[in-house]
């Protein structure tokens, strides 16, 4: 999508959509229909027709396409107009609504955001202090039961278990005593702040006039709420969506939502698109046959702009190394011959894990690849550490990160004197900080741990001043640098090493949070800007995406909305797409869209495959291959294996040397 949008580069349906700015606007179309291209020329319409920009709200999916929808706007009107335009996701859009006004709602405005590991770490210390280690209760379960009922507007305690309602209770009022909230408070206090405050939810329906919504059919429950509240008369609100591409089920969205938009805001104009301008004739074919499988979809006509198109094929394989094996080769064939990109090429997978042998292999061909959706940077262990240090030094208060590197690097401060402080903390409710600045604590510890507790809260003090004093001209990634040094962090990350890789990628994500601090600071922006830019994973995602070269290996539900040229979905096997829960769960449908929306990536060229044998745990499992490959439409499908298609080329010998590199490369990274 590289072309500069224009009003004359829409048809005339689009132009329709452009040219609607007052009253609802419902835009529900197929894959590739030019959604997102339409609102994001209706916003720049918008501003030409001299809308104010501060005027103008757009919610996207994802922070990539937030950058690229503001990208692509101020690419057709003024620059300067553009950057004043609020874009951003549900997430962001609640954080920047909280930090004015959630003291209203008794937070301190200095609130830390919990997200992945530390609510995982809260509920795990909260699962041993109710005496439920022994019962095998799984934090993540527990988490996401919690994130449910929060969803649902239901009482924390609201439990079948009461262990778990006891845990859930303790989580909350664990939250409330360290200033925090967690993903869905995020939603939750955004939209009971604009209920019960009326003046607050009049500044915000007055500043944001005009309301887009990309990907509406992902949107849940609270977010509809939230738009209930938000947008005011005379209803300037558009949605996009398309039911077919409804993914995120499991996470609570609702595609009722947008099927019966009618309710919430009756007589919107309605538009719907019906030429598929992204993808081939053959692809859309295939796409076409997968879906019409579901019931209960909103029948839409999808033309192909592109006529013809090469056909799809869909390869077994005997194995998942096979497999990442052949597309690398392949992938590497099409760079050196047909000059593509690797920018052209992406690779579409269900799992997490089924990233590591595609990066192996990518690796192995010295093809440089980028990873989206999977495990990430922001997972890494050492990085965690120099955020939980940043956490805290924003706001001591919070527990989760001060606990996490308490003791990290060791300081004397042994697991027995956390749990006395800890405890000392909870006795005389006050937060962990607290408690080891309280001389009746501390008088409770030895006199060796108290010299290394009072040490470490007088560094943390002098640093957090510096980090947090706007009158500080120090560049904070400089303070960050020279405060890790102070406590030979990266010292002790290297001694926990086994092999010199791990060393350098360990030192690697150390520098890398330094830098991007270094980069915040130099742009002005603070200490909590910076940690709220990081909780919403937004650098995660524009950087590693859009400055990151190479060949992109993508989980399904991170390609919505994107396209490439040519496309592989590996793993079309039961069990793995469609998802093994899914059978039991009722939401083999969802799993269809998923694999629709796979396919209606690829704008030329798409590959499908599935395996015979796949590794786990070690071991080699037998696959099967995918159910929903039984309901393609062959017409447009070529069928091969895996000998045919790669021929005589690689002996037996080589292929043996491959693998074994492979290996060795996958136990490399073994932590
Ligand atoms: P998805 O459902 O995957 O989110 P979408 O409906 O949002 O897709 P876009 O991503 O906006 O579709 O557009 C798909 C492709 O079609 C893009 O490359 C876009 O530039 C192109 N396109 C859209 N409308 C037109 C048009 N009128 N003429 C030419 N190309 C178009
Ligand atoms: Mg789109």
């Amino acid at each position: 999508m590289s072309e500069s949008f224009s009003l004359s580069s829409l048809n005339e349906a689009q132009r329709d959509a452009v040219s609607t700015l007052d009253g609802p606007v419902l835009i529900l179309a197929g894959a590739g229909t030019g959604k997102t291209r339409t609102v994001t020329c209706r916003i720049a319409h918008m501003l030409k027709k001299g809308i104010a920009p501060q005027n103008v709200l757009a919610v996207t999916f994802t922070n990539k396409s937030a950058v690229e929808m503001r990208e692509r706007v101020c690419a057709m009107v003024d620059k300067k107009a553009g950057k004043l335009l609020t874009v951003c996701t549900f997430h962001s859009l609640c954080v920047r609504i909280l930090r004015e006004g959630i003291d209203k709602l008794g937070y301190k405005k200095n609130f830390t955001i919990y997200a992945g590991s530390d609510q995982v770490g809260l509920v795990k210390q909260l699962i041993v202090r109710k005496g439920g280690k022994d019962l095998n209760l799984d934090a993540m379960q527990v988490l996401s039961m919690i994130s449910k009922n929060k969803n649902e507007g239901l009482a924390p305690d609201y439990h079948a278990d009461d262990l778990v309602a006891e845990i859930a209770k303790a989580y909350e009022a664990e939250l409330r005593t360290q200033n925090a909230v967690d993903f869905d408070d995020l939603m939750v206090l955004a939209e009971r702040l604009l209920r019960e405050h009326e003046d607050v939810r009049a500044v915000l329906q007055d500043k944001y006039r005009y309301i887009t919504v990309d990907e509406f059919q992902d949107t849940n429950g609270l977010q509809m709420k939230l738009l209930k509240q938000l947008v005011g008369k005379p209803f300037n609100i558009c949605v996009v969506g398309d039911d077919d591409q409804s993914i995120y089920g499991w996470r609570g969205a609702d595609v009722t939502n947008i099927l019966q938009f009618e309710k919430h805001y009756p007589n919107p104009k309605v538009i719907l698109l019906e030429v598929n301008y992204r993808s081939s004739a053959a692809v859309l074919h295939v796409a076409n046959s997968l879906i019409k499988n579901n019931i209960g979809r909103r029948e839409k006509e999808l033309k192909p702009h592109h006529p013809g198109g090469e056909k799809l094929r869909i390869i077994s394989m005997p194995g998942d190394e096979e497999e990442a094996e052949f597309i690398a080769e392949e992938i590497m064939e099409r760079h050196r011959v047909n000059k593509k990109p690797w920018e052209d090429f992406a690779v579409l997978f269900r799992t997490n894990q089924q990233s590591r042998n595609l990066e192996a292999a990518m690796r192995a061909f010295d093809i440089p690849y980028r990873v989206v959706g999977a495990q990430s940077f922001f997972d890494k262990k050492e990085v965690r550490d120099v955020m939980a240090y940043l956490q805290m030094f924003y706001n001591p208060l919070s527990d989760v990160p001060l606990l996490r590197i308490l003791n990290a690097p060791p300081r004397g401060i042994g697991q027995g004197s956390i749990l006395l402080i800890t405890e000392a903390s909870r006795e005389r409710e006050m937060s962990v900080w607290e408690a080891m600045a309280n001389e009746e604590v501390l008088a409770e510890l030895s006199t060796k741990v108290k010299k290394s507790v009072i040490a470490f809260t007088d560094l943390v003090t002098e640093t957090r001043h510096r980090l947090l004093d706007q009158n500080n001209r120090e560049n904070m990634g400089d303070v960050l640098k020279e405060f890790l040094e102070t406590i030979d962090f990266g010292g002790w990350v290297q001694r926990s090493c086994k092999t010199d890789n791990e060393k350098e990628k360990r030192a690697e994500g150390i520098h890398d949070v330094v830098d991007y601090l270094r980069d915040a600071s130099r742009q002005g922006k603070t200490l909590s800007q910076f940690l709220d830019r990081m909780a919403l994973q937004e650098d995660r995602n524009d950087d590693d995406i859009e400055k990151q070269k190479g060949v992109c290996l993508i989980t399904l539900h991170a390609s919505k909305g994107l396209e490439f040229p040519i496309v592989y979905l590996v793993g079309l096997e039961n069990g793995i797409l469609p998802h093994k829960r899914s059978q039991a769960e009722g939401t083999v449908d969802e799993e269809r869209r998923l694999l629709y929306v796979g396919i209606t990536r690829a704008q030329d060229e798409m590959t499908m495959t599935y395996c015979s044998y796949r590794s786990k745990y070690g071991e080699r499992v037998h696959c099967e291959s995918s159910i929903f490959i039984k309901e393609l439409d062959f017409e447009h499908i070529t069928e091969h294996d895996y000998e045919d298609i790669m021929g005589a080329e690689a002996s037996e010998e080589e292929q043996e040397s491959f693998f074994s590199s492979l290996n060795d490369m996958l136990d490399d990274d073994e932590d």
